[in-house]
């Protein structure tokens, strides 16, 4: 078999077969395919597609091209959830705290942020001593003794999806649905969890832009998981504005432990709940939707929820002072507001904006290995829907460099449009596909 015979099938959009697929798969995994036959067969396939049956084909085989995790020593069942990427997007860090509260057990593997979307790793490192990296026994004994561990995925799971991954950042192939599918499920297989619940985001700040897509999206992984028996499923939701009101690293730690008080911002809480309501469903823990809901918001209400927050932070080696006083956080040296400069209600704000004016700020990374200013970032004061009058506050710049502020102003100025009328409200939640 060759390679070249490969990327022509797609180039002529015919379909791959299953040695195809596994040739191909094998080949990224060993480096025998070199990066320009791998790069011409992703564009190919970015334009002539995957049908069901291949996408499924090349999931297995890139699960297949590391170590699966067994998490059978855990318990009969374990959550794992992923998004797809978002700004703003905190609800890992809530949610994983609140699903072990509730006693389900939960094996978190997570990435950093790449491109403009923002990672959980990340943020919990802005954590003074937070340990991310664990060895898979740390991480095991951890979920099996306190009911959770979130730590950094390692090369050894899936590591068909890092090389492919990296080639499509760099080749504009980011945006394809059987790759994404095939990458996020890839990992979640490996990461070894049973129950997995995806987070599609949807909109300008995401990688689907339209809700069509996100559907797609959504409905191929959900068919893969039953053709590979795991049970997926898929929740749309918007990222036409950040979630909640924090963009940043530290920042979004802060508003994280506020939402495990029960006092974070509605859009965030609300999604969090709902994540972890799917995961109750497939558990048979919950009735519907609202029941499970009802279930865990007892345990924001209670504290168990924030208590198990700091139980994980505390057993990888972050500390806990950083939690109780969120002034043991690293902090920017400068705020500063930015101001309206007209009166009205504001139509819509533009998270992938907001997430380019962190990114100038140092919140994010250009390249895998680029350095994180974990205390900068932005936080709204105004969101859709909110209505401001001129010279309100409607967001606060968190900067360490005065070089970088004018621009950061301008940009966040520019991420909101403003009506006279109250505008439509968003809808956060768009579909639960299980
Ligand atoms: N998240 C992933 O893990 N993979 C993708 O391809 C896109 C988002």
């Amino acid at each position: 078999m060759k390679m070249i015979d490969i990327i022509t099938g797609k180039r002529n959009g015919n379909r791959h077969t299953f040695d195809e697929i596994n040739f191909l798969i094998k080949g990224v995994t060993n480096g025998t395919i070199p990066d320009y036959q791998i790069s011409a067969w992703l564009m190919a396939t970015y334009f002539n597609g995957m049908d069901i049956d291949e996408t499924s084909m090349l999931t297995d085989a890139m699960a297949k091209s590391g170590d699966i995790l067994d998490l059978s020593r855990i318990g009969e069942f374990v959550v794992d959830k992923h998004s797809t990427g978002g700004v703003g997007d905190k609800t890992t860090l809530i949610l994983i705290p609140l699903l072990a509260a509730a006693g389900i057990p939960v094996a978190k593997l997570s990435g950093r942020g790449l491109g403009h979307t923002g990672g959980t790793i990340d943020k919990l490192e802005s954590i003074p001593g937070f340990k991310t990296s664990l060895e898979l026994d740390e991480f095991l004994s951890q979920v099996k003794n306190i009911g959770a561990a979130i730590a950094s995925q390692t090369a050894h799971l899936a590591p068909a999806d890092g090389k492919l991954y990296a080639l499509r950042d760099v080749t504009a192939t980011i945006e394809s649905i059987p790759l994404i599918a095939a990458s996020v499920v890839s990992k979640k297989i490996a990461a070894g969890a049973n129950v997995i619940v995806l987070d599609v985001k949807c909109g300008n700040g995401a990688f689907m832009k339209t809700l069509t897509e996100a559907q797609k999206l959504s409905n191929t992984m959900v068919e893969i998981g039953k053709r590979l028996n795991k049970s997926i499923s898929a929740v749309i939701t918007s990222m036409e504005q950040p979630l909640g009101k924090a963009v940043g690293n530290s920042l979004e730690v802060i508003e994280s432990i506020q939402t495990l008080k029960n006092q974070g911002p509605d859009d965030l809480t609300e999604l969090t709940l709902t994540l972890g309501a799917v995961s109750l469903i497939k558990l048979n823990m919950a009735k519907n939707i609202q029941d499970g809901k009802e279930i865990l918001g007892r345990y924001l209400k209670d504290g168990s929820a924030y208590n198990k927050f700091k139980e994980i932070v505390k057993e990888q080696g972050g500390d806990i002072r950083a939690i109780e006083n969120v002034d043991y956080l690293p902090a920017a040296k400068y705020k500063v507001e930015v101001k309206s400069d007209e009166s009205g209600y504001i139509s819509s704000l533009d998270a992938l904006g907001i997430a380019k004016a962190c990114k100038l700020l140092g919140a994010g990374r250009e390249k895998k290995g680029d350095t994180v200013d974990y205390s900068v970032g932005i936080v709204l004061n105004k969101k859709v829907g909110d209505k401001a009058q001129k010279e309100e506050i409607l967001a606060i710049i968190h900067a360490n460099s005065r070089d970088l502020i004018a621009e950061a102003v301008n940009m966040v100025k520019k991420a909101y449009t403003f009506a006279e009328t109250t505008p439509k409200e968003l809808d956060l939640v768009y579909e639960i596909i299980m």
